[in-house]
């Protein structure tokens, strides 16, 4: 690593520490030569392999556009896809390693986003699941229910239920 004001390559450590939950290490250094302190971020790199097998680093601003464009209209900060943005990375390294098909970042993303606002789970999905019909939607909003009714027991004729919401924007019938 070349100081940035001199251009000499040696240097030294002078802090070390973890960072990014333990999946980066950030060293402070000092130039040997003209004393300058510069700071250097070595993480593991994340592979993704597409279809055609090509590989590639996999890149949080990709996800934040993908899903961004489902969360359309909705109130969905960017904040809010950054930290879904990082969620997914971390969940995707945690249980792939270093490498991943393309097609199991779409997994990886559909329960932070389910989380994060129902209604730009069922566009994602949509696209993700290349869904073809109502009965698609249909399909998935029952199993959103399930899933929902399952984890708290809220009225289920509540006109707040996000899943609910969802179903009626979409025009999907129910019953
Ligand atoms: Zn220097």
């Amino acid at each position: 690593m070349l100081c940035p004001a001199c251009r000499s390559d040696v240097s030294r450590v002078v802090d070390s520490r973890t960072v990014e939950s333990g999946s980066a290490i950030r060293r402070r250094r000092e130039c040997t030569n003209c004393k300058n302190r510069f700071t250097t971020v070595e993480r593991s790199v994340l592979l993704v392999t597409k279809r055609n097998g090509v590989t590639e680093e996999f890149r949080r601003d990709k996800v934040i556009r993908g899903v961004g464009r489902a969360c359309q209209g909705l109130g969905v900060s960017e904040d809010d896809l950054k930290v879904l943005a990082h969620d997914v990375e971390q969940s995707i390294r945690a249980r792939h390693g270093s490498q991943v098909a393309a097609d199991d970042i779409g997994l990886a993303i559909l329960e932070p986003l389910r989380k994060l606002n129902v209604v730009a789970y069922l566009r994602f999905a949509s696209v993700y699941k290349s869904f073809k019909s109502t009965e698609d939607f249909e399909r998935e909003i029952a199993m959103l229910r399930k899933a929902s009714d399952s984890a708290d027991s809220t009225d289920p004729v509540d006109p707040s239920d996000p899943v609910r919401r969802a179903s009626e924007e979409h025009g999907v019938n129910l019953t």
